[in-house]
């Protein structure tokens, strides 16, 4: 069995399921092959499509006895996610500007064109954060990750 990416003269495209592709060859020059939506003859196939083989006795649907569940994204780790963190906050002190107890301030001035644009980082009250939200002022907060040095 292949599958090709087929593509219509109104550039439509959708899949078709062949046999081979001998078939599927036959088949585009008896005109036998048409678009789902359109309904137009005038097909080909997408060239850089490619052919998968299916195996012929997988079943459409996985036997319930052998529930065949895919691997849960794994959740990263506590000590993971912190080293992410950190990891976060390194980036951001290395390219972003610290204005420390500044942060809503300079934020607010730039979002307004009052001051350079340029990327900032800094402390928050959560007073502050609730008026940049407020004024529409784009702002990321950061969990701050509590190391141990
Ligand atoms: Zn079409």
């Amino acid at each position: 069995m292949v599958i090709y990416n087929l593509l219509c003269k109104k550039k439509h495209t959708f899949e078709g399921w062949f046999p081979s592709f001998e078939d599927f060859q036959k088949q585009a020059e008896k005109k036998l092959i048409s678009c789902p939506s359109c309904g137009t003859t005038k097909v080909e196939k997408v060239p850089h499509a490619c052919a998968v083989h299916v195996k012929k006795e997988q079943p459409a649907v996985p036997a319930k006895k052998q529930p065949q569940t895919p691997a849960p994204a794994p959740q990263p780790s506590a000590a993971e996610f912190k080293e992410m963190l950190i990891r976060v906050h390194h980036y951001v002190k290395e390219n972003y500007e610290d204005v420390g107890s500044r942060f809503a301030e300079e934020a607010k001035q730039i979002h307004k064109g009052e001051a350079e644009e340029r990327p900032i980082h800094g402390t928050a009250t959560l007073k502050d954060a609730k008026e940049l939200a407020d004024e529409g002022v784009p702002f990321i907060p950061l969990p701050k990750p509590e190391l141990d040095s």
